[in-house]
């Protein structure tokens, strides 16, 4: 089974940002190694199918300028390939990418950008013509910026339905990723979510792809109000994820 993980922000803010989404350099670079020792690290695209080999692919949300300046430089060590889902509106402000920054990481050989919508927005709370609107802005403005085919997008919050998936095909994507959200099918691929509480052992079970079964049957047994006990504490799922 490919395991595809999430990213946001590679750093050590002295609050943490609400979501769970930051990670410190340290521990960042901890995984890093690991997966270049352990696993067939691959390009988002080769985990579209199933080619018999297990495979785990990198992506980053949101297009924070850390993923330029800190995550780049140690994935670069290894050889390892990322995704980056930039929310196009968000480019260009403090703490994100500049339009210059992204156009110069785009063009590196190991780096895919995909879009993020436009401006982070909840897309099941959406009428279909914002979400179209926002599906083809934000493709548009990535490709303007970065001068290439924007294909490939991931849902913010990982929020999406299946009219949303049909959505994002009519729009131009070739592929979609959620978390665990939607079908798992093309326009809704699960991710694994990983944050700064994240421990060596919490990321490889993560990464193993247990966590992706433990997570899909917690989805179908949870019952509002009420909280899973059949499952080993490190692996239970966080739900207060931002993404
Ligand atoms: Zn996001």
């Amino acid at each position: 089974m490919h395991s595809v993980l999430v990213y946001h922000t590679i750093s050590e803010p002295v609050e943490p940002l609400p979501g769970d989404i930051d990670i410190p350099r340290r521990r960042f670079l901890r995984q890093v190694q690991w997966l270049a020792r352990w696993r067939r690290v691959a390009r988002l695209e080769d985990t579209l199918s199933n080619s018999g080999k297990s495979l785990t692919a990198i992506t980053f949300d949101d297009g924070f300028r850390d993923n330029l300046t800190v995550a780049l430089p140690l994935l670069e060590k290894f050889n390892l390939p990322m995704t980056l889902f930039v929310s196009a509106a968000f480019v260009g402000r403090e703490g994100y990418l500049s339009p210059h920054e992204l156009r110069e990481i785009a063009r590196h050989p190991l780096v895919t950008i995909g879009a993020h919508g436009l401006w982070h927005r909840h897309f099941t709370q959406l009428s279909t013509q914002d979400a179209r609107a926002e599906l083809l802005a934000s493709r548009s403005l990535l490709q303007t910026i970065t001068a290439q085919s924007i294909d490939f997008m991931a849902w913010p919050f990982g929020e999406c339905n299946e009219e949303l998936e049909a959505l994002s095909r009519e729009c131009g994507y070739r592929a979609a990723w959620s978390v665990w959200k939607g079908s798992n099918d093309t326009y809704s691929r699960w991710r694994v979510p990983l944050g700064r509480r994240d421990n060596l052992i919490r990321f490889i079970a993560k990464v193993s792809g247990a966590y992706a079964l433990t997570k899909a049957k917690w989805h179908r047994t949870r019952t509002p109000g009420e909280t899973p006990v059949t499952t080993a504490p490190e692996l239970q799922p966080q739900s207060n994820h931002l993404y």
